[in-house]
């Protein structure tokens, strides 16, 4: 058993999605558009919210982009979280706008005086701030501290940064500590989880393009959260936001912590294929493109009849190669004998049809 929330965190909640108590781990992004640009913008968050998306964070560069961002927090189904660095006036008019609620670095808002402004504004009207540190942003009486590594390094300033908000009175806070190194991240989250009962906003920085930004994503977003740390999770990857998202849905899948859409499980192949297996399961994913369900369903494609019921017991449905016919069985029993070639094609039938009647 996984020992999530274990150790309950405070809640807050981002417009209608609740983070830290009781609640499960939600699923965020950023968009990637120009600001101006309004209906690309949206577009983008439509699509991000059918991936699976619960919230979305929207980085604000400047004044003359506020205009747009009034509209688009009007417009989006998702709750938007303002993202401000430098200006702390922004933070004012995010909320202004109505943002759900902010992303700040409390060391480059504009000082004191202006943090504390915010904090006011913020607890006035209910706008959780997450706030946190990174690598670059170390409070400086720590970052020259060798007495302590890294990752301390992290938890410290987060801490006195932490220490200056409850000082104003102001708890409503999401807490996050962002290195691009996946062990520092998973030793800096472990003693934070320890330290604070904010809810932790998980990730890891710039992990980079492709494969390797994932595996670092999966790595230190999996970890974390199999021990149970972690409210809400932000991929980071240098590929667009519903990529994102869809790696953050398979963390979460692959755990076992939520689970919605299709989940695939489909053999290594071996000398027993008679097949292009890896043909049929491209084919099957292209046939399902990037369709949203909100029920969920294990899939399996296997690539013979002996062992593929039987590896894939526990599918809700599935097809089996064997040399002559493909075999559709359901939790692990044989139903159907098909041709190879149609094979495909009924069994996405068979999960419309399902998807359909368990709406
Ligand atoms: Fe080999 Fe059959 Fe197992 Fe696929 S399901 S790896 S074909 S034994």
């Amino acid at each position: 058993m996984l020992a999530y929330n274990e150790a309950m965190k405070r809640e807050i909640m981002i417009g209608s999605v609740g983070i830290g108590g009781s609640h499960p781990v939600s699923v965020q992004t950023m968009t990637k558009v120009p600001l101006n640009r309004i209906q690309s913008t949206l577009n983008q968050i439509g699509r991000i919210a059918d991936a699976g998306a619960e919230l979305v964070r929207i980085g604000i560069p400047d004044r003359n982009t506020l205009k747009a961002f009034t509209r688009i927090v009007r417009e989006s189904p998702l709750p938007v979280i303002a993202d401000i660095h430098f200006d702390g006036d922004l933070a004012l008019y995010a909320m202004e706008a109505g943002a759900a609620a902010l992303r700040i670095n409390p060391g480059n808002i504009g000082g004191n005086e202006k943090l504390k402004e915010i904090l006011r504004v913020a607890g006035r009207q209910c706008v959780p701030i997450r706030i946190g540190a990174n690598s670059g942003s170390l409070e400086k009486k720590y970052a020259q501290d060798d007495s302590l590594n890294r990752s301390e390094r992290l938890v410290r300033s987060v801490l006195d940064r932490i220490r200056f908000c409850e000082d104003q009175g102001f708890t409503l806070l999401k807490i996050s500590l962002k290195s691009s190194s996946v062990l520092e991240t998973i030793e800096a989250y472990r003693m934070i989880d320890r330290a604070c009962d904010y809810p932790l906003h998980v990730g890891i920085t710039e992990s980079g393009p492709g494969l390797p930004g994932i595996v670092k994503s999966v790595l230190g977003i999996g970890v974390l959260l199999e021990q149970g740390i972690g409210n809400t999770i932000r991929v980071s990857l240098t590929a667009s936001p519903e990529e994102e998202v869809r790696v953050a849905r398979e963390i979460l899948a692959g755990l076992d912590l939520r689970r919605r859409g299709i989940e695939l499980v489909a053999c290594p192949t071996c000398s027993r294929t008679s097949i292009d297996l890896i043909g049929q399961v491209r084919r099957f994913q292209k046939m399902l493109g990037d369709r949203h369900f909100d029920r969920s369903l294990k899939v399996a494609i296997m690539g013979c009849e002996v062992n593929g019921p039987g590896e894939a017991a526990d599918a809700d449905i599935g097809v089996a190669f064997s040399k002559g016919k493909a075999y559709l069985f359901q939790r692990g029993e044989k139903m159907e004998r098909v041709a190879k070639e149609d094979a495909m094609d009924i069994l996405v039938q068979k999960i419309n049809t399902w998807m359909e009647e368990n709406e």
